[in-house]
């Protein structure tokens, strides 16, 4: 184990093991076998690197991603890990080469695809190799169940009779007991330790909105949050997807389209552009996804509804994945529904099958609809429990307003129930809002009690309602016949006042429900190395023919900004900085560090408000200058200039150009103020007679 701890320093450039690593870890080096359950990001392939640098041999890592490998092995290669895969894409002289390296023992790790596998051929490769271990990744492929079934997969079970003295470790991000089960039987791992790790990101901030102006909405949350960082938007039709990709072009940014109708090269370059470069923002329908290991997409956003709970947490689990702080973002409506349950009906799937996806669609409604915490709730389905509040989703952060909606219910479904379950949202709200259309006095539906009703009543806030109604089961849409809502069995109660029904009040529109603070990496006197160690990056990882991640991962920059090593031993203490990494790049970038100095003034631990002020005074720039261009007041800026001052950072005489007799003169005034009175300074004010402006004597008082 000293071993793999020294590998997980010098190597990796990380201190500690995450989570499990470590247990599973010895279990493999303990010759033992190993199913591992943990979500993207939780650090899942050192848990076979590891060993497989400590064990003698190759290991033999399967895997169904052939777009990966060559980003896998590249990544291990910058780390100076003896790597290579072999796969289709591969022409017959490369793979022989490395074919014959495996042999010759130069190899630490191999990736394969499985189908290589059932190919007698490379077993009687293998035979001839000393192997450390088997490494299955996506074990999940092996479920008949899953969506991403590979028959293969099946025949995998040959390694352990093949080769019963090796170690295996299965992987997956799929949690569900029954994959799980298959799992351990179809590969035959009755007596693999099992290591089940909790499925919570907590680095991400869920938000789900619902309304108009969804792709306004998430303009803001784009510019507001991650004006520069790489993001995945779904949509859920092809044609959504080209038009939001444009539209977020013409806004100013670099945005892709991927989906299903491209031409496969445009897909490939799309997706390999998204990889490499830096800020590319990509929309796709959900075909885009799978195989996609890139650790930092800052953002996953969602402009239609995902079909289940499993598909929204697997899509929004592409972001962040290197820890840092990341957003999953939506926004929904009732359409949506309605269109997805349409695609539903119209597949030619059996019943069962459809009534199952129709209930997988319900809980993902009932995830928006919720005024609870998201995460306890999105957790539920990989049956893990949740403390509450998590602290970093939309309803923990500003809990939405409730209203009891009982009698607007009732209102509601006495409408439906009078116009015979026939009529879709739009038409009951406009007779409950008692608007004379042509259709509705043709109807006579002018002439029912509940015609008027609700005209007090906002269109959207009646449509929120019927959205929730929907969401917990009291209305049903009845698709076959145009989205007719119909009644449950459940809205008895409400309809004879059995039952009260507390809802989430609807947001007015023009408040967007993202938090308008800038979430920015870095501290602002750090913006400028932060800038300069990126474009760095990017040029080596173009040299190099890699993602710029693979050079350096966005935390280790960010640890980089923060603690300004200036030697080599003080970069190698940066995590995610090992000894290779040190060799091919710690010059480069302790160079541009040293490019960067932070000044005496701007070291500090003030608020990035405050720094932002610092950095403008710092240039010499007068106070009211500073002032109009933050567009704050100019007693703002005095109070940040007065922070500074507080922790000795700054001269009061220098800032408010006072004598040493005026300044005398208001600490007299500010000390021989009355206990209850003091820190208060309005009555120092009245005191000198305004001749002192506030701004002046709260530097004043920060000096003493
Ligand atoms: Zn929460």
């Amino acid at each position: 184990m000293n071993r793999a701890q020294h590998i997980l320093k010098s190597i990796f450039g990380y201190d500690e093991f995450r989570h499990a690593q470590q247990e599973i870890i010895q279990e493999l080096l303990n010759g033992n076998d190993a199913l591992v359950l943990m979500p993207t990001g939780g650090g899942k392939s050192l848990c076979y690197q590891i060993p497989a640098l400590v064990r003698e041999g190759t290991a033999i890592v399967i895997s169904p991603l052939i777009a990966l490998m060559q980003d896998q092995v590249d990544a291990l290669r910058q780390l100076g890990i003896k790597a290579a895969f072999l796969n289709s894409s591969l022409n017959q002289n490369d793979a022989y080469n490395i074919q014959q390296r495996l042999i010759n023992g130069e190899l630490d790790l191999l990736y394969v695809a499985p189908e290589r596998l059932q190919n007698s051929a490379m077993l009687a490769l293998l035979d001839r190799c000393k192997l450390s271990l088997f490494a299955i990744d996506e074990a999940h492929c092996v479920s008949q169940w899953g969506h991403d079934f590979r028959p293969d997969y099946q025949q995998l079970k040959l390694l352990h009779q093949r080769y019963p003295t090796i170690p295996r470790i299965a992987l997956t991000a799929t949690a569900d007991q029954r994959t799980r089960d298959e799992i351990i039987s179809q590969l035959q791992l009755e007596n693999a330790r099992v290591f089940v790790n909790s499925f919570d990101r907590p680095n991400i901030h869920y938000a789900i909105s619902e309304g108009n102006n969804a792709k306004q909405r998430l303009w803001q949350f784009i510019v507001d949050n991650h004006p520069q960082d790489a993001g995945i938007v779904y949509c859920l039709s092809r044609k959504k997807v080209e038009e939001t990709a444009s539209w977020l072009v013409e806004q100013g940014r670099i945005a892709l389209p991927y989906h299903a109708g491209l031409p496969q090269e445009k897909r490939q370059r799309n997706q390999q552009r998204f990889l490499r470069d830096e800020g590319v923002i990509i929309v796709a329908t959900i075909a885009f996804g799978m195989g996609i290991d890139k650790p930092d997409v800052r953002f996953v956003a969602h402009l239609n509804l995902p079909k289940s709970i499993e598909a929204y947490y697997q899509e929004t689990g592409r972001a962040g994945r290197d820890g840092a702080p990341a957003n999953a973002w939506m926004a929904y409506g009732l359409q949506d529904v309605i269109t997805l349950r349409q695609f539903m009906q119209d597949s030619k799937a059996d019943e069962a099958h459809k009534r199952m996806e129709h209930h997988k669609l319900e809980s993902m409604w009932g995830l928006c609809e919720l005024i609870t915490g998201r995460r306890q709730s999105l957790l539920t389905y990989v049956d893990e429990a949740s403390p509450e509040p998590c602290g970093n989703c939309d309803n923990c952060l500003q809990p939405p307003a409730k209203w009891d909606g009982t009698e607007s219910a009732q209102k509601a479904l006495s409408c439906i129930y009078r116009t015979e379950q026939r009529f879709g949202v739009n038409y009951i709200v406009d007779i409950l809002h008692g608007k004379t259309d042509e259709r509705i006095q043709r109807n006579g539906h002018d002439k029912i009690s509940t015609f008027g009703i609700g005209k007090d009543t906002l269109v959207t806030e009646w449509r929120s309602l019927f959205r929730q109604l929907i969401a917990l089961g009291y209305i049903d849409i009845d698709v076959e016949r145009h989205g007719a809502l119909c009644l449950t069995e459940k809205c008895r109660l409400i309809l004879r006042g059995e039952q009260t029904l507390e809802l989430r009040k609807p947001v007015k529109q023009d408040k967007t429900t993202t938090d308008k603070k800038q979430k920015t990496a870095v501290r602002p006197q750090d913006q400028p190395l932060w800038d300069a160690l990126r474009a760095l990056r990017m040029l080596l990882a173009e040299q190099a023919g890699v993602p710029p991640y693979v050079i350096f991962h966005d935390v280790t920059l960010q640890e980089m900004v923060k603690k300004r090593p200036s030697t080599e031993q003080d970069m190698n203490r940066i995590s995610g900085v090992g000894g290779q990494k040190l060799a091919r790049y710690g010059k480069e970038f302790l160079a541009e560090i040293n490019q960067y100095p932070l000044s005496e003034l701007l070291d500090n631990r003030l608020s990035s408000t405050v720094n932002e002020t610092l950095m403008l005074y710092q240039q010499g720039i007068d106070i009211e200058l500073i002032a109009q261009q933050r567009k704050v007041k100019s007693s703002t800026i005095y109070t940040h200039l007065a922070d500074a001052i507080e922790v000795g950072l700054l001269d009061v005489h220098e800032v408010t150009g006072l004598s040493k007799a005026e300044f005398n003169e208001i600490v007299f005034v500010i000390e021989s103020q009355e206990d209850q009175e003091k820190g208060r300074l309005k009555p120092v004010y009245d005191e000198l007679d305004g001749e002192y402006d506030y701004g002046v004597l709260k530097c004043v008082q920060a000096a003493i």
